[in-house]
């Protein structure tokens, strides 16, 4: 076993498949060919496939394979098989793919942060872009299926394992997300109840060379906020209003906040950070910008779409308030040194709109031309998405924008709405149906962690970057209406299939080998881990929950 996992990796860390490129399909490819030379794939071809990613610019796909076995219960095997890419190997670029001694003699060459240099001279890490993040963990799920085919193969397995490959985890997660539809198809056509989703994603190492076990993963979205002004001459600015002075309060009432904190049992959510924050102009000139906007992202363990955009416009009344006040402050100080201002104060009327409330606005007002514009502007977006032209919150953006000129509203506002991605928050533990799980898995794998291999567990109950845990299912219910409705882009090029998302309803955890710097030229694995922990362990889980539910 330990002598296939290795090869095995060598030759799939080969594939440089890195996140939105081609490459990726034939990582897809690598693992279809490995399981169509098993005896059991022959004997039941509809077992196994290529799943296409419906309008996916890059026309990936994901390898799935079914083990049919002798009850209900499953078990799902699921990892991502894209990479990030390479600049930061330096000299070493042409080597990153390349697993094995010349690279690790180039690396060594290097300036090493101490801890890496100690890892490279023991010789206990195999090192290459990948290894960890994630190839290992998808490579010791091919290998366990192998096993688990004869025994299927055989009329003794006791459950099913579905396998699960999926590419741009490290994008957008197209393929997960389309992983959703064709395990929720999985379970209706065979009535399999799934125990658990296994993620191969490396597990980080804590103190003392214990492993951490996640059973979470942290929700993520990204609200966009575009705010118009009153444009004026900047000689006579008090006839018009600024955006900015509405859009930065904004800014501060969120960035330099725990507003949108969550907190989880000693753990909690980070708080938001503006990715980015702009006017609008197009050129130079004298005027007081127009429009505004910026994008947000929000992480959470808890707080839904819905809640998040009730709080956000909160937020920006109170901020157009504010800036408005200032503003009439401002003007009647002025107006005692300027004998030419004539106005009594300075007013707008706050106005604050999600998008969802302008489209139905809009629509109530026009029917069907609106209906008719608002089509051509998104098929108009949707195919410089798909082109690369633009990106998803680019495409938002432009929009909000198209939107607001169909609009022609004469006073200032503010317009709230999300791009892509969305990742939902998942708690193992308060998966309906499943309470509580997470903490039991621990206390098993803690076990024969300890029992087999003298390493301590620790459990951490949000991975604390996204992940495609995300998509497992839904731990706590919430509008989904009030996501899609208020995402633009929503639609053929993004979209979340919450209906299969909420049929999966899975405790998932984290359970590959041991690695560490993911996204970094230092990126390695911990060779005893991949090679004899991470295949006992997942076996260990695997033969359980395949038995007997969770
Ligand atoms: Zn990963």
């Amino acid at each position: 076993m330990q002598e296939k996992i290795r090869q095995l990796l060598k030759d799939f860390v080969a594939i440089p498949s890195i996140s939105c490129t081609r490459e990726e399909i034939k990582a897809a490819e690598f693992v279809q060919d490995y399981f169509a030379d098993l005896p059991y794939f022959r004997e039941y071809p509809e077992h196994f496939g290529l799943y296409n990613i419906p309008d996916d610019p890059y026309d990936r796909k994901v390898p799935y394979a079914f083990l049919k076995g002798n009850s209900d219960n499953t078990v799902v095997l699921m990892g991502h098989f894209d990479v990030v890419s390479v600049e930061d190997y330096g000299e070493a670029i042409p080597l990153a793919f390349s697993m094995g001694k010349e690279l690790e003699d180039a690396l060594s060459k290097k300036i090493m942060p101490p801890e890496a240099r100690k890892d490279m001279e023991s010789g206990e890490f195999e090192w290459g872009r990948g290894v960890m993040d994630m190839k290992a963990g998808v490579v010791v799920f091919m290998a366990l299926m192998e096993d688990y085919a004869k025994q299927a193969q055989a009329g003794t397995l006791p459950g099913n394992i579905v396998f699960l490959g999926v590419p741009d985890e490290e994008s957008y997660s197209a393929g997960m997300r389309a992983g959703v539809t064709v395990l929720s198809e999985f379970k209706d056509r065979y009535g399999l109840r799934l125990n658990l989703m296994i993620d191969g994603e490396p597990c980080p190492e804590a103190k003392d060379g214990e492993m951490i076990l996640t059973i979470g993963s942290i929700g993520k979205i990204l609200p966009v906020v575009m705010v118009q002004g009153v444009t004026a001459h900047s000689g006579n600015r008090f006839n018009g209003i600024t955006p900015l002075s509405i859009l930065t309060r904004m800014e501060q009432k969120t960035d330099e906040s725990l507003i949108f904190m969550n907190s989880y049992k000693g753990d909690a959510s980070m708080p938001p950070s503006w990715l980015n924050l702009r006017d609008m102009k197009r050129g130079y000139d004298v005027s007081i910008p127009f429009r505004a906007y910026g994008y947000l992202t929000v992480l959470s363990f808890t707080d839904t779409p819905d809640q998040i955009m009730a709080e956000l416009k909160r937020i920006a009344n109170e901020s157009f308030e504010e800036a408005v006040d200032a503003l009439d402050r401002m003007y009647q100080q002025f107006k005692k040194a300027n004998v030419y201002q004539l106005k009594d104060k300075m007013y707008y009327e706050p106005l604050v709109l999600s998008i969802d409330e302008l489209v139905e606005k809009l629509k109530g007002e026009k029917g069907a031309e609106f209906d008719a514009f608002y089509e051509r502007a998104r098929s108009k977006a949707e195919s410089k998405v798909l082109s690369g032209e633009l990106n998803y919150p680019d495409a938002t953006v432009t929009l909000m924008e198209d939107l607001l000129n169909y609009a022609d509203i004469k006073q200032p506002l503010v317009l709230i709405g999300f791009a892509p991605p969305y990742y939902p928050a998942i708690n193992s533990d308060l998966m309906p149906g499943h309470e509580g799980c997470g903490e039991k898995l621990f206390e098993e794998i803690a076990g024969f962690m300890k029992d087999q291999f003298g390493r301590g567990l620790a459990m951490q109950y949000y991975s604390p970057g996204v992940s495609d845990m995300s998509y497992s299912g839904l731990d706590h219910e919430f509008d989904t209406g009030a996501y899609s409705k208020n995402t633009p882009i929503w639609g053929k090029t993004y979209s979340i299939d919450f209906k299969s998302l909420a049929n999966l309803n899975m405790p998932c955890i984290i359970l590959g080998p041991i690695g560490k710097d993911a996204h970094q030229w230092t990126e390695r694995l911990l060779k005893k881990s991949v090679y004899e922990e991470a295949p006992a362990v997942n076996k260990f889980i695997i033969d359980k929950y395949m038995a007997e539910s969770l």
